[in-house]
């Protein structure tokens, strides 16, 4: 489902700066709720459900094809889309499932005691990937928090129940339910105490 730039107008509740990407113009439209601009200025696709971004793209083309409907009325809703099929590229829930996976299972394989060098790693890791992270809106709240709660890359403990609480941070943001902290390496490292892992 091919989406232009023009297709979609910006909706993300923390627009891309428009001094960066020249689109100024654009970030003062009415836009559909759920599509984040990227700062290209085109819809960010990981940064955006696949439910909001498939119902813009169903509505902008029966807008297209269907006189006298026009773009601006929305023919399709949220809950008429299916889920994100498993070859396409990732929205943003894919990508935050599978990222928070990679980052879990990091602290879960962690040193207990980790040298300098390992310390360090973390640390560089854990900078650029806040730097990196394809979903900028995503990316820019979490290099926030890194301000106000410091990275701890001490040992696995350490990390992993900073980690915990940093995933709890976007719980809170997105309105999911916050994870006991407690459970932490049941969860990502043992497996479940009733030996259903195992
Ligand atoms: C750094 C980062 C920032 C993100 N920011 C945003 C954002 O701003 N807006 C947005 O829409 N999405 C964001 N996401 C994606 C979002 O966090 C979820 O990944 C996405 O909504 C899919 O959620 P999910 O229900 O599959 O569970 P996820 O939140 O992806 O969690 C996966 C699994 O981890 C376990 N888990 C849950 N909480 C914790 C915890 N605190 N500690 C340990 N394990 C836990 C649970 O078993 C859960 O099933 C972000 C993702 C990352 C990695």
């Amino acid at each position: 489902m091919a989406l232009e730039g023009d297709d979609i107008r910006q909706s993300s509740t923390k627009p891309a700066d428009p001094s960066e990407n020249g689109s100024a113009e654009d970030s003062s439209k009415t836009l559909p709720k759920g599509v984040v601009i990227g700062k290209d200025g085109k819809p960010c696709r990981s940064c955006t459900s696949f439910a909001q971004w498939a119902a813009q793209a169903k509505s902008s083309l029966k807008a297209k094809t269907d006189s006298p409907i026009t773009a601006t009325q929305k023919t399709t809703t949220v809950s008429d889309v299916g889920t994100l099929p498993a070859d396409c590229p990732p929205d943003v829930e894919r990508l935050g499932n599978s990222t928070w996976t990679l980052l879990h299972t990091i602290a879960a394989t962690y040193p207990e005691k980790p040298t300098g060098m390992q310390k360090d790693d973390l640390r560089g890791f854990m900078a650029t990937f806040s730097r990196l992270y394809p979903c900028w809106v995503c990316a820019e709240d979490f290099q926030d928090y890194m301000k106000k709660d410091k990275l701890k890359v001490e040992g696995r403990k350490e990390f992993g129940n900073w980690l915990c609480e940093a995933h709890n941070e976007v719980n809170r943001k997105l309105g999911k339910k916050e994870f006991d902290c407690s459970k932490w390496e049941e969860r990502w490292r043992t497996g479940w105490k009733d030996g259903r892992c195992d």
